[in-house]
């Protein structure tokens, strides 16, 4: 499959030649090229990366955030809603021959002044996504027999089920 419709760079020629100095990216990008990687979700506005990145003389390191909405289906209602994506980062960037056998493994390593971010950003949002989208935490879900969705309707099924704070009552001997 050929995506690549995006791809988001930032440009490090300044900062990665100011020793102690720090920069601010501000991107906003359109991701929805890549929802066929994350499954079911679609993207509902772009995302907003925003990093600062802090020069310490070895290696650049970045605090970020990415922000951005997606269209989701519940779990329980199986209506789709909107869901907040806001998840922070660290990383570390480090210049390819400055780098020590241990940024190798764990850094970034760049080669030239355009970093390419695309994937990290993805994996970010990945990270992000919940392990089951829920709408709401008073979602009821559907009725476990009728299938109607139980926020927006009642059905008898449901009625059948005698709260337990009710249920002495239930028992109370009736007048007839
Ligand atoms: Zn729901
Ligand atoms: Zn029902």
């Amino acid at each position: 499959m050929c995506i690549g419709v995006v791809i988001v760079h930032i440009n490090v020629a300044q900062i990665r030649r100011d020793e102690n100095g720090t920069a601010h990216f501000d991107l906003k990008e359109d991701f929805s090229a890549f929802e066929s990687e994350l499954e079911g979700v679609d993207f509902v506005a772009p995302v907003h990366v925003q990093l600062q990145v802090n020069n310490t003389g070895k290696s650049l390191i970045v605090n970020g955030s990415i922000e951005t909405e997606l269209k989701a289906q519940c779990g329980l209602c199986l209506e789709p809603f909107h869901y907040q994506i806001h998840q922070d980062y660290e990383d570390e960037w480090v210049f390819a021959p400055q780098a020590t056998k241990e940024q190798l493994e764990t850094a970034l390593v760049f080669h030239k002044d355009e970093i390419e971010l695309t994937e990290r950003i993805l994996e970010q949002i990945v990270l992000a996504l919940p392990m089951r989208f829920i709408c709401s935490s008073e979602c009821q879900g559907l009725c476990p027999v009728c299938g109607v969705n139980l926020n927006a309707t009642s059905c008898a099924c449901s009625q059948d089920k005698v709260d337990p704070r009710f249920a002495a009552l239930a028992n109370w001997p009736r007048e007839d």
